[in-house]
């Protein structure tokens, strides 16, 4: 058996708005994430730790934040085709860990709906993705309200 574990991170600003999309969940929040597409940074981390297990690059290489067709992108996009490449190369998502990093908004009420949008995007059982959250204690940018980071680990497997 083939097994390999990729990891990823991201970062977006907070900006103007009414809502953050997290994980594929729309939260109500008084900001909003500025970004090329969505701004979904925890499903960019996801995206990024499957491209890193692949060794097939990043995010930013398959879909450049310069090109018009990503503005306001759904990030499922980003997410379907990182699985498919997945697949292309006989490889299978055992299981994935995301990390939030923020001061606000809450994420524990919504990590369940978080979980379950994750897995049927990628077709997986909820029982294999994590989401959870943390503070950063109000240190640094996160601490500080400035923006959400995200960390994801992914395993994958091929027979
Ligand atoms: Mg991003």
């Amino acid at each position: 058996m083939d097994i390999r574990l990729g990891n990823g991170f991201d970062v977006h600003r907070f900006g103007p708005g009414n809502h953050v999309t997290l994980c594929g969940v729309d939260v109500d929040h008084d900001q909003g994430l500025l970004g090329h597409s969505d701004a979904d940074v925890g499903m960019h981390a996801l995206t990024d730790a499957i491209y890193g297990a692949l060794a097939r690059g990043d995010i930013g290489q398959h879909f450049p934040p310069d090109q018009a067709q990503w503005k306001d992108a759904s990030s499922d996009i980003f997410l379907q085709h990182a699985m498919e490449l997945a697949t292309g190369m006989g490889f299978s998502v055992n299981n994935a860990d995301i990390t939030l990093i923020c001061e606000q908004p809450k994420i524990g009420p919504h990590a369940q709906a978080m979980r379950a949008r994750l897995a049927d995007i990628m077709g997986l059982d909820r029982d294999r993705i994590s989401v959870k959250a943390t503070t950063s204690e109000k240190l640094g940018f996160t601490g500080r309200g400035e923006g959400i980071a995200a960390l994801a680990t992914a395993t994958l497997v091929a027979p």
